[in-house]
């Protein structure tokens, strides 16, 4: 059972009306040419009957022809009136009617000797009429008109009307049917693709749709299965960082809270209440560098933060960072090195780009023990700019390699916590490099070390 909603109604009405207007013209021109090359048939035919006569007569002119000819024609379904050069009946094959006696009636002159149509309106008049003029011995003798019934050539149009009625009215069915398959056909993908869109306006991700070829529509609907595969994801990921976060913010909370609770008492000494105070500090602090690092994230999801892009020298700009970081790697008594002597240009926000650097090299202290090494290279790479932050620390489980840069995602939780690492940084790095253009892997080998690859455009005049 077809059931036709508005677009397909839509589609065929308009589908059905062009293919209407195409057929009314096509079946006006096919009748009008079969029914005027019928009617030339006819007044050809009655022409050529009318020459025949007239070949007889010039063969031999006298009262039997005139009666042979006469008694052929009255058992056809034409009728031939002989007449003389003035128009007076010699003989007839049957009674004159008033219509017949009217053609004769009308003056003729110069009719060719191959005859001429007299009358061919079948719609209007009785007869359709020819005229064949006839000479004896070169001396023109008279006329043979040949007349025949419009009635027989009406029902032949008729009949004709007819079949075209009928080839109308299958055509028309056919067509109907055609239209509302093909209609529902094309619509159906069409409203399933709405159905899955409004499903997906509403929240529900689950949208199935069937394989729809290679054509426009089979793109749309690919294009609403990656959409829908989004949004999940998106959605996903937004109740897991929102589930991170108070997580994440409820431990250094439960910690102040705790502390702060036993610190009120009047009965603790006063060294305890400093050790106390001194957790909540530091706890306070955590919080506050989470929050800062949530802070640029969301600045960074909403599009918010602008990045100014300005020339920037590459290595005098990363041994500054070098020269400024460096005590702390003394501090910690970890080999520090950098090796950039190329002239690179790039274009970069100096500040962002410096806190991807600052980040990076912290991650290397973090997790690195002393009398380790950590290097800063910098190489041209097919026409990209890379820079590398190989450190020699613990390294990277591989199973984890692929979601360092996950938000809050930390490999060592009780390590990471230590070193007060809030599992942001690596994810603020990402999407840092990705909004100047660029590119950041990670090669790790536990025990052994990790390196961290940046790629970025170099810029060329
Ligand atoms: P965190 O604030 O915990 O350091 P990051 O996003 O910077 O968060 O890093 C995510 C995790 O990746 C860290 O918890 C750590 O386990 C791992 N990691 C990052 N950098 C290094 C490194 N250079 N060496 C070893 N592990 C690292």
């Amino acid at each position: 059972m077809i059931i036709l909603n508005k677009i397909s109604l839509k589609f065929s009405l308009w589908f059905l009306g062009a293919m209407l207007i195409l057929e009314v013209f096509l079946f006006f021109f096919l009748h009008t040419s079969i029914v005027n090359s019928r009617i030339e048939e006819e007044l050809q035919a009655l022409q050529a009957r009318g020459n025949s006569h007239r070949d007889v007569l010039e063969d031999a002119y006298n009262k039997e022809t005139l009666h042979h000819i006469a008694l052929m024609e009255s058992k056809t379904d034409t009728e031939v009136i002989i007449t003389d050069l003035n128009q007076n009946v010699i003989i007839a094959s049957s009674k004159l009617d008033k219509a017949e006696e009217q053609v004769i009636s009308h003056n003729i002159k110069d009719v060719p000797y191959s005859g001429s149509v007299l009358e061919d309106r079948w719609r209007s008049e009785k007869y359709i009429s020819t005229v064949t003029p006839f000479s004896i011995n070169e001396n023109p003798k008279g006329y043979v008109y040949m007349f025949r019934s419009t009635d027989q050539v009406q029902n032949l149009i008729s009949r004709l009307n007819h079949h075209f009625l009928a080839a109308a009215i299958i055509t028309i069915t056919l067509l109907i049917i055609c239209i509302l398959f093909l209609s529902k056909a094309l619509t159906t993908p069409l409203i399933q693709m709405k159905k899955a869109t409004e499903k997906l306006s509403k929240g529900d991700f689950s949208v199935h749709l069937p394989d729809m070829g290679d054509d426009e529509l089979g793109e749309l609907s690919r294009s609403i299965k990656i959409l829908a595969a989004d949004l999940k994801h998106l959605k996903e990921e937004r109740v897991e960082f929102l589930a991170s976060i108070s997580h994440e913010l409820r431990t250094p909370l439960t910690y102040i809270k705790g502390y702060a609770d036993v610190a009120r008492r009047k009965e603790i000494k006063k060294i305890d209440r400093d050790l106390y105070l001194g957790i909540i500090y530091e706890e306070s602090e955590k919080l506050a560098d989470m929050i800062k690092d949530l802070f640029d994230l969301a600045k960074i999801d909403k599009n918010t933060f602008a990045i100014n892009r300005v020339q920037v020298e590459l290595c005098s700009f990363l041994h500054s960072i070098y020269d400024k970081v460096l005590p702390v790697f003394k501090e910690k008594e970890i080999e520090f090195e950098i090796h950039c002597s190329h002239s690179l240009t790039v274009m970069v926000d100096p500040m962002r780009f410096k806190q991807v650097v600052l980040n990076l090299l912290d991650n290397a202290i973090k997790y690195s023990l002393p009398h380790t090494k950590t290097e800063i290279f910098v190489k041209r790479e097919k026409g990209k700019v890379l820079i590398e932050i190989k450190d020699e620390g613990y390294g990277i489980p591989k199973e984890d390699l692929p979601f360092v840069f996950e938000r809050f995602y930390r490999v060592d939780k009780s390590r990471s916590k230590d070193s007060g690492g809030t599992g942001l940084g690596l994810s603020i790095v990402k999407e840092l490099i990705e909004a100047h253009d660029g590119n950041i892997n990670v090669k790790s080998e536990l025990g052994k070390g990790t390196t961290f690859l940046i790629t970025i455009e170099e810029m060329t005049e």
